[in-house]
């Protein structure tokens, strides 16, 4: 560990409400849940930015030399419609509504899902588990919290006892809510549903027969509660407590909460020591909604099709963008805010590019070992990576100072300040080198990926027509692409 390193990292901490130092159970070890995507559509910015912001921190805590299990899961099973535990699986009614297999749905999104954050340069988490995988323990621990009495079954579905659980914990401990409060502020039952309270939650629900996934357990042919999930692949793969447990600020209540509960009911214990939340991405000002069509998806977003942005945008300049706020801030996305983050993302490359060619000197009249360490400041206050890129901006006015000769600095800092650049930039941001000469020809391979993905679609609906189509049109237009085991690669000529 280096000098750097033993500056203590804060994490702001939900649960605690405060910027907690952060002591990982194991030395050297961190464990970390990030709840993942529910696949039934294509993924939204808004989660593209929660995703990225677990994936910044991921890169941080492997760079101070921890040895990190990220866990990173797939709802592909027992997210109902809405929290109420009333209504469709949503994979299910996506299902019924194309009349195709449910597990065609979570391929097709979970692909999709992968093809934008392999777009973003995100790096893969440890492990990513699914719901359906898991069926087994989750019954498992149903079985748990029944036999530790905090659970009820009604005709084949079983309820978490939100009331009874309340009386010997804390039920919104995380979310800071009363149960007092939640009781007076929910509408009574209406005689239809099976819950002794409006607060409980499904553990198990019995299957409608029109429901088509379902699998056996000892209460009902049925599906797991989607809160279920989360406990049963955290545990698994990082113990009954473990260090840090992130998501959207969405999920808080009920989610992250039920988790909570579920935990302490099965296993006598909180699950976990910091729960991090990461703030929303709005358009324009407002909420990004489909129904108010104040909304654009990544792939619109990367191609420039669309009526809200002036142009496409590199991958690297969006991720610029979103790095430029605390992941606990709301962010707007705007096509000024992009434009100008473009022309700070090529200034940032302009200067890297220079470093190489820099003349040293005896002595430095700039402090590189402060400068660093200023660095190691930002992101140890909560991963502040605003003020670590007007850190990185400090070494940008630098270089371009001695190229013209009106700074100096000696061989041995320009080692480290060049070491310091790209580990921050590359490493730790995750930001790719894009120089403004080849940003074309990364835009056309950009758009030729798109209809490459487009043609894979398309041939999964065994719509052979559409695929062929892309291919004899892309090559009339001087693009030749070349099927193999592999996957599909393009040429031009
Ligand atoms: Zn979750």
């Amino acid at each position: 560990m280096s000098l750097y390193n033993t500056q203590k990292l804060k994490i702001y901490n939900t649960l605690t409400g405060e910027k907690d130092v952060f002591q990982p159970i194991t030395e050297g070890h961190v464990g970390m849940y990030v709840c993942g995507p529910t696949v039934y559509s294509n993924v939204h910015l808004g989660n593209v930015r929660t995703f990225m912001s677990f994936d910044m921190i991921f890169r941080y805590l492997k760079h101070l030399g921890y040895k990190v299990r990220y866990v990173r899961n797939i709802t592909d099973a027992g997210h109902l419609e809405n929290d109420a535990d009333v209504g469709e699986d949503k994979i299910t009614k996506k299902a019924r509504l194309e009349a195709i297999e449910p597990m065609e749905i979570v391929q097709r999104y979970t692909v999709d899902f992968h093809n934008v954050l392999n777009t973003f340069n995100f790096l893969p988490p440890s492990i990513e588990p699914t719901a359906t995988g898991h069926i087994i323990e989750q019954i498992g621990l149903i079985q748990d919290i029944i036999d530790n009495g905090f659970a009820y079954i009604v005709n084949g579905s079983v309820y978490f006892d939100v009331h009874k659980y309340n009386e010997s914990n804390e039920y919104g401990i995380l979310s800071k809510r009363k149960l007092e409060d939640l009781i007076h502020n929910t509408r009574a039952l209406d005689g239809q549903s099976d819950k002794k309270n409006p607060q409980d939650f499904a553990l198990w629900k019995k299957a409608e027969p029109s429901h088509i996934m379902r699998w056996p357990s000892p209460w009902s042919d049925g599906f797991p509660g989607w809160h279920l999930e989360c406990t049963a692949m955290s545990t698994k793969y990082l113990g009954d407590y473990f260090d840090i447990h992130g998501g959207g600020m969405d999920l808080k209540f009920p989610h992250h909460e039920c988790e909570i509960a579920q935990n302490q009911a099965a296993k006598g214990q909180a699950p976990v020591k910091y729960w991090m939340h990461a703030n929303m991405l709005e358009l324009n000002g407002a909420r990004m909604s489909k129904a108010t069509g104040n909304y654009i998806n990544p792939a619109e977003l990367l191609s420039g099709e669309n009526d809200i942005m002036s142009k496409a945008y590199n991958p690297s300049v969006i991720r610029f963008f979103m790095m430029q706020a605390s992941y606990r801030s709301i962010l707007d996305l705007t096509d000024a805010g992009l434009a100008a983050a473009e022309k700070g993302f090529h200034k940032l490359m302009d200067a890297i590019s220079l470093i190489d060619n820099l003349k040293t000197s005896s002595s430095s009249s700039f402090n590189v070992a402060e400068w660093k360490q200023k660095c190691y400041n930002a992101m140890n206050d909560d991963f502040n990576t605003p003020i670590l890129i007007a850190t990185l901006f400090e070494a940008v006015k630098i270089i371009n100072l001695v190229k013209d000769g009106k700074a100096t600095i000696t061989a041995e800092d320009l080692v480290s300040l060049k070491e310091t650049i790209y580990t921050f930039v590359f490493d730790v941001l995750g930001l790719v080198n894009i120089s403004k000469e080849n940003s074309r020809s990364d835009k056309l391979a950009s758009a030729v990926e798109i209809l490459i993905n487009l043609r894979k679609e398309a041939r999964l609906n065994k719509d052979f027509a559409l695929s062929d189509k892309i291919r004899d049109e892309l090559a009339e237009a001087g693009i030749q692409l070349n099927d193999s085991r592999e996957g599909t690669t393009f040429t031009t000529n």
